[in-house]
């Protein structure tokens, strides 16, 4: 077992590190309030590769390997969750694309997010009335002549308002009990689909949350894979995109783990740094320890992805542990911070609320255990997420 990185992992990691540093970092208020200011990043981000990480240099992209992704995530993660989410997205729907896209759209549209014109991606899959059980979904296609009519509306779609092309999931059967699923991508503009609510977040103030309504027309070479193929082209983007949200989990908890560590050192309360009294320095500890564990579960998850092995279930466990102790760090991190950790000009504040949806989406901790339980139990998972 080598639990090492390769020279071209810790260059990626670098680059993203330095990147977070001197481009994330010192502007976060700007980016939280000035969407202008956001999208301009976002082009200095399509600049230096950061959206197609995921896909093949062959096809134009950027990608070195899981392990080398997880590990840029995680860095731009630390610097803000709501930034790193933007490439989470983009880099999952890239990658749809480059795995399941014709030569056509492979052509057309890996170049243009290079290029940065049409970034960021969206992934249109949750609905009003289905959420963790994806196979309700109740956005229907039928077919008129060579187009699809899509009729139907979308909830929570990270980037929804601002992406220029996005998956979109929905039924092509017209029997409301089918399970039948397709994905199309959906350029912007298209005449009909409308933005109906910018939703006001918790957390991740840097990204952007829309609900969408589709009364769409679109050509049937806008079909992503195959008729029917839909339901297995979300749950295969969800793997790979647990390990980005594992990932952002830690990028977060490393962040308050440092900011706490940091503070108890300088804090003093009765003659002495609250570092010395024994309930922080265990505080301390056991973050540190369940920040090695969920590594090594996200490490293990992007590896076997890399070898070409399954890893639905490494990628649940990874999530799941990942997010949860994601959670349960930066509780500890502004505990520690005491009355200060409370407001805004503390940096443990925004962790707290960051990490808060790391539980909820890409599939609620309870889905986690249920696709985990599913394998113990050694029956088919067929649940979404
Ligand atoms: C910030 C943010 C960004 C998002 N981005 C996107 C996006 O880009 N694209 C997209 O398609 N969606 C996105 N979502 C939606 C997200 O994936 C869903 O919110 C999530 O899957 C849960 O669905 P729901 O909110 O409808 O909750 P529900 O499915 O209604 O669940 C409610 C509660 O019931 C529990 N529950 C449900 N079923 C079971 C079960 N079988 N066993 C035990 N407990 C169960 C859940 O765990 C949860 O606690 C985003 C959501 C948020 C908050």
């Amino acid at each position: 077992m080598n639990f090492s990185f390769s020279q071209e992992q810790l260059a990626v990691e670098e680059k993203a590190k330095q990147f977070a540093e001197k481009e994330i970092s010192p502007f976060l208020s700007e980016l939280e309030f000035d969407l202008v200011f956001r999208q301009e990043l976002f082009q200095k981000m399509a600049r230096e590769g950061f959206f197609l990480l995921t896909v093949p240099k062959a096809h134009g992209g950027n990608f070195t390997d899981s392990l080398a992704y997880v590990l840029a995530m995680k860095s731009i993660a630390k610097a803000d969750a709501g930034i790193a989410v933007t490439i989470a997205v983009t880099n999952m729907v890239a990658e749809a694309i480059s795995i399941y896209g014709s030569d056509f759209q492979i052509k057309k549209y890996i170049p243009k997010i290079a290029a940065g014109e049409c970034i960021p991606l969206a992934f249109a899959l949750t609905e009003p009335l289905a959420g963790s059980d994806a196979k309700s979904i109740q956005t229907f296609a039928k077919t008129i002549g060579e187009e699809y009519l899509i009729e139907g509306e979308k909830k929570f779609i990270t980037n929804g308002d601002l992406a220029k092309l996005m998956i979109v999931l929905a039924k092509t059967e017209s029997d409301h009990t089918s399970s039948e699923i397709t994905a199309f991508l959906l350029e912007r503009p298209t005449d009909g689909l409308e933005v109906i609510k910018k939703e006001n977040k918790l957390g991740l103030l840097t990204a952007n949350l829309a609900s969408l309504r589709l009364r769409c027309l679109v050509s049937k070479d806008q079909l992503l894979g195959k008729k029917g193929e839909g339901l297995k082209i979300a749950l295969r983007s969800l793997d790979s995109g647990r390990i980005g949200i594992a990932a952002q989990s830690i990028g977060i908890a490393e962040a308050a783990y440092e900011a706490a560590l940091k503070f108890a050192k300088e804090r003093h309360q009765f003659g002495h740094a609250i570092c010395e009294n024994q309930a922080i320095a265990f505080s301390l500890a056991d973050m540190k320890v369940k920040l090695s564990c969920a590594e090594l579960l996200l490490y293990k998850a992007a590896w076997l992805r890399d070898q070409g092995a399954p890893y639905t279930l490494e990628a649940s466990e990874a999530k799941l542990y990942c997010s949860e102790i994601a959670n349960q760090i930066a509780g500890d991190a502004l505990q520690i911070h005491g009355g200060y950790g409370y407001v805004k000009d503390c940096s443990a504040e925004k962790y707290f609320r960051d990490a808060r949806v790391t539980t909820l989406y890409e599939g609620t901790s309870e889905i986690q255990r249920l696709i985990i339980s599913r394998h113990i139990l050694n029956a088919t998972p067929d649940a979404k997420r």
